[in-house]
């Protein structure tokens, strides 16, 4: 808590500066170029909590807003693991997710492709891994293929990010 509270501190304020739309638009070309190339046109993503402030989920909202509309680049996201492609983590993953997210990486069709977003996924940020709570990063649980920096990441930080995901295949 105090440790958060430090970090709140230190931070302040982060809003991101409204990207130019040319500049999402190019970053989102690249990536329906991409899912067009190596998924047929459609990516499909499963988002797990395993932890987190909730934080990072807002930014994932945001990429499906009137702004971002990550769908028209090819990108859904799905209830059903069964049915995606790729794995996006947020959060440090908490003792009670563990199984929980084990079970989804299992339930995944082969090649999956994992992304741990945020400072919490990659290395347990703010929560620290010495908390009783958290069983460790989202690396320490399930295989990574790429990790997405901040805290939170922006929505135009998250778009890159599955860009490079999809692009390693
Ligand atoms: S990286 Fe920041 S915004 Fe994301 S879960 Fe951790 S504390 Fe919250």
């Amino acid at each position: 808590m105090l440790r958060m509270l430090k970090q709140i501190i230190r931070v302040g304020s982060l809003s991101e500066t409204l990207a130019p739309s040319d500049q999402v638009e190019q970053l989102g070309e690249k990536l329906r170029e991409s899912v067009r190339k190596r998924f047929a046109g459609s990516l499909t993503i499963r988002a797990v909590d395993a932890g987190s402030c909730n934080g990072c989920e807002l930014e994932i909202h945001a990429t499906n807003n009137a702004y971002y509309d990550i769908e028209r680049f090819g990108v859904h996201f799905t209830a059903s693991p069964r049915f995606a492609d790729m794995l996006l983590v947020t959060g440090p993953v908490s003792i009670n997710m563990r199984r929980a997210l084990e079970m989804t990486y299992e339930a995944m069709p082969e090649p999956r492709l994992v992304v741990a977003m945020g400072d919490c996924a990659i290395d347990c940020g703010v929560f620290g891994r010495d908390n009783y709570a958290i069983a460790g990063a989202v690396r320490d649980i399930i295989p990574v293929d790429v990790q997405i920096h901040g805290c939170p990441p922006t929505p135009s930080d998250i778009i890159q990010g599955i860009l490079a995901a999809v692009e390693s295949r």
